[in-house]
Formats: C-alpha cells, structure tokens, sequence
C-alpha cells in the first residue's frame, strides 16, 4: 500500500492552479482556487474566534452546492465535519448530534426546521450567510484564521456514520491523512489533472461524493461541477453547459440516467467523458454493458466502504483490462482475502475481503466491540466477501451477512439479480432470503418491471442461466425496490419489508 500522506484539505487545496475554476455552480459565477482558500480561511477564523478548534465537533445540514463544499472545508480545518442529511427527521438529527457530541450545527437561513427543533442544549446555530466576495460567510464576528491553531494530518476531519445498511450505523472518525490518501490514491487510479471537470451527484454527506467527486478533484487542481445534487432530467443539460470529462455515482443514478439516454444522445455525442465511476453498491454487468454503449465511454466499477475513506479497488483506465462484474484492482491500498482464523487464502478462494493502507481509519469510536471483530491481524475486515483472480482483479460475490444460505448452500444474490436484469421486462431486481422451515433459508426475488411479464416466464429465464437451487422460488412485483438514503437497496430487511415469515 502508499505510504500515507500526512497532508491537511487545506494543504490540499494549495495544489490548484491559477487557470482553471475549483467550484462551478450551474448558473452562478465560478469559484477560483484562489478565491475558493480566500473564503474557506475566513470562515475558519470566523469559527476559531467563535471557540471552535480542535476536538470540536459542528454538524453540517446543508445540500450539495458550493455552501456546502466552503462549509465542510472550513469547519474540517479548525475542527471535525459531521455532514449530516438534510432529509434526516428532527429525531434523526437528535440521535447524530448526540452521538457525535456536535458542538454546533451549520445550516442556511429559514431552512430545516427539523434540524433546528432537534439542537441540543448548548449547541450553537450558526447560519450560513450568502455573501458576495467569499460566496457564503457565516453569520459570526470576522476574525483572521489563525494557522497555529488549525488542524492537522492526525486530527478527524470528518465524522461519518456507516450507511447503516447491515446493521445499526457505527460512528467512523476519519483523519486528514486517512483522507488526503485516499484522495492521493483515487487521483492516481484516473490520472486526474487540472483539465478535469467532474460532475458532483452523489451527495456530500457520503464518503463517495465527499472524496471521489470533492477531494480528489480539488487536489488534483481541476474543476468541481457542484448542482444542488443528482437529477435524471437536469443532468444532460449540466453536461452540455459545463462539459464534465467524468462522474461518479452509484448503480441506481447510472439506471436512471440510462432511462433518459435515448432522447439525450445528441448531449451524449457532442460531449464525450473521458470516464465513468460506478461505486458504493454492486454494478451490475448488465448496466455497465449497456451504459458504455450509450455513452461510449470505459465505465470503471470501484469499490468504496466509509472506514476506507471511501476507495478500496477500481477497474482501471484503458489500455489495462477493465472486467464487468469484478471491482478491479487494489490501487495504494492492500487487498487480500482471509478466512474466519486469519488465513491468508489463495488465487481463487473465496473468504472475506480483508484491507490495509493510509486510507483505512484506526477503529470505530466508542465501539471496542466492532473493532475487535473488525481489526485483526493488522488487517481490516470489510465484511464482504469475495475472491482475487489471477491478474489480482477482486470480484466480490456479496456481504457476508446478506449471502442466502440454502440448507448449507451459499447463494450470492448478486448473481441471481444481474440474470433477472437481463430480462427485457425487468427494470430492477434484488434477489434476497426468507426463512424456510427445514432449509433455514430460501430465495425469493422482488422486481420492478418496465412492461408486464408473468412470474411463470421470468422464473424460466432464470432456469436457462441458473442452477435450480438459485431460482427464486417466488418472485414478488413491486412499485419500487426499498433503498437506504444513498440509493443502497435493502436486501437484509426485505422479507420482514413484505411480511415473509415462512
Ligand atoms: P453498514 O456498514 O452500516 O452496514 P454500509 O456497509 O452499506 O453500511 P458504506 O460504508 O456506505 O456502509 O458501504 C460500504 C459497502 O458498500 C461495502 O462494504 C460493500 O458491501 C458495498 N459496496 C461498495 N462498493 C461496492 C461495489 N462496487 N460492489 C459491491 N458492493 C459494494
Ligand atoms: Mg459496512
């Protein structure tokens, strides 16, 4: 793995160059690097001289903008970012500004009541203010930033909860150097420079948007292209008025975007991407095959989890081989598979995917229970499983948790989910496990389907590819698959979602 590099965001942001915008927002002025360090160093001062520093935590509800870029700089440079989702219910404010002990809370004027009625006693309200020279200031006493007090590599820029996808979301404090590494390592994986412009549509408070889409492209001196987040529709037009040379998003955006492609392949022509990152959830062969041909451009599956600070693996760039339905290589970060003892297994084996690099976070907080089960050996455990090939390409056959165990046979989900993909009348599916009597557990499938089909036909499509012990004994249609607040569907909680007991 990379050494880690001991750098601080705001080091980060001194490799811009002078030529080229950092933030872009759709119908507003442009952001230079130098204006852009110019404002996150006011607000910094304006948050020290308000005795925020280091050790403190301030909570961030803001959407995805410039504001929201400024914000997160800022408060990371004095102190720790917990970015929070500005949907979150006021309970669900309660229990994130409780759980991070946020000091203070970060959010636009006349906005969010909920995160508002949920402050805790003593946190501060700091509203974030437009203004004309620095973009936003907040609504504080001007003070000049002082360096000596900012952070540094060691500090935790950010605090950010697991997706909470397998079970109750775990507290990950996330240090400059873990994320000035992992931003190192994702601008080498796509050779990043001041000629590129990404498109911002994963969401800010999300490890995926924070380092693929925001780090690595403001420390790789390019240009931030930062809507006020993901719109299927709007999209093309972004493309066409600012001209990304790539993405980042997961599978659902891809689908959606694909849904529109059709009549937007004049945009798709005129304005080619270098790229497409496809991360955070399985990329279903089957999407990637149909999205490279619409947009004619190598679409690279990476693999991302919070406590790596996003980036673990990637398909790499052309010439070098990109394979459908593997996450690519291990690139500045350590990958290896293990069993349940600590074995290191072979070429081919499956076990659980184990990790190590500068990126990786020291442990969870206040949770020596997960970190005992989590680090061991000197190695992270992802929780995921899955199995290197002979070129190293790491291909995962799903989580641990969510693997359907059929009398004693393991079943990846993910398998039975890209072959009812490839039937024309599905336009979603999510293979999962209910209980059953004398086999523990049985497969069943939930769909959405673009045009009627019977449940007869799709379970004999999936006979031609499917040894029969995979085929969904019972395949539900439904409006829409139920999906977590970063688009990651919710295979776990599916049976008790629809009230299969058995
Ligand atoms: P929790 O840990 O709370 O259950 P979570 O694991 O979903 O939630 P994240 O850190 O957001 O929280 O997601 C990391 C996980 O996402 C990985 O461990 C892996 O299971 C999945 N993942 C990420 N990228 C991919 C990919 N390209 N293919 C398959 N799975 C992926
Ligand atoms: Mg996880």
């Amino acid at each position: 793995s990379r050494e880690p590099v001991t750098s601080t965001l705001l080091d980060l942001l001194e490799r811009g160059a002078a030529e080229h915008p950092a933030l872009l927002e759709p119908g507003q002025p442009s952001l230079s690097y130098a204006a852009l360090r110019t404002s996150v160093r006011t607000l910094a001062g304006q948050l020290q001289a308000a005795g925020i520093g280091r050790g403190d935590r301030v909570a961030i509800a803001l959407g995805n903008g410039p504001e929201m870029v400024l914000a997160f700089l800022a408060v990371a440079s004095v102190a720790s970012a917990a970015p929070l989702n500005p949907k979150y219910r006021a309970d669900e404010f309660a229990f994130y500004y409780e759980d991070t002990n946020a000091k203070a809370l970060l959010v636009l004027p006349g906005t969010l009541e909920a995160a508002r009625a949920a402050l805790l006693p003593g946190m501060r309200l700091i509203e974030v203010l437009p203004d004309p020279d620095h973009g936003i200031v907040l609504d504080l006493p001007a003070a000049p930033f002082q360096a000596d007090q900012a952070a540094q590599p060691d500090d935790v820029a950010m605090i950010l909860h697991t997706s909470g996808t397998t079970s109750r979301p775990k507290r990950v404090p996330i240090r400059h150097r873990n994320l000035a590494t992992s931003a190192t390592n994702i601008i080498e994986t796509y050779q990043l420079g001041p000629a590129d412009r990404a498109l911002c549509v994963m969401p800010l408070f999300h490890i995926h948007g924070i380092v693929a889409s925001l780090l690595s492209t403001l420390a790789s001196g390019g240009t931030l292209i930062c809507p006020s987040g993901f719109d299927a529709l709007r999209f093309w037009g972004w493309v066409e008025a600012y001209q990304p040379t790539w993405y980042s998003a997961v599978p659902t955006m891809h689908q959606l975007l694909l849904a529109r492609a059709e009549r937007n392949m004049a945009v798709i022509r005129a304005h080619p991407l270098r790229f497409i990152r496809s991360s955070s959830a399985p990329l279903p062969p089957v999407v990637m095959e149909r999205l490279e041909a619409t947009f004619g451009a190598p679409v690279l599956e990476s693999y991302g989890m919070t406590e790596a600070s996003h980036q673990m693996a990637s398909n790499p760039l052309p010439p070098a081989p990109r394979k459908a339905g593997s996450v690519g290589v291990g690139i500045g970060v350590d990958v290896a598979i293990m069993d349940a003892e600590g074995h290191m297994l072979p070429v081919g084996e499956r076990g659980e995917v184990v990790v190590r690099g500068g990126n990786v976070v020291d442990g969870y907080e206040n949770n020596p229970e997960a970190n005992a089960n989590a680090f061991t050996h000197g190695w992270f455990r992802t929780g995921d499983q899955g199995y290197l090939d002979n070129a190293g390409y790491l291909h995962l056959t799903g989580r641990i948790k969510e693997l359907i165990n059929r009398g004693g046979e393991k079943i990846s989900p993910l398998e039975i989910d890209d072959v009812l993909l490839r039937h024309p009348a599905v336009a979603e599916a999510l293979a999962f496990a209910v209980p059953h009597p004398t086999l523990g557990e049985d497969v069943h499938a939930a769909v959405v389907l673009n045009t009627p089909v019977s449940e007869k036909e799709l379970r004999e499509h999936c006979t031609r590819s499917l040894a029969d012990f995979k085929v969904p004994r019972q395949i539900h249609v439904l409006e829409s698959l139920p999906r977590g607040a970063t688009g990651k569907l919710q295979r776990i909680t599916m049976a008790k979602t629809l009230g299969i007991t058995e």
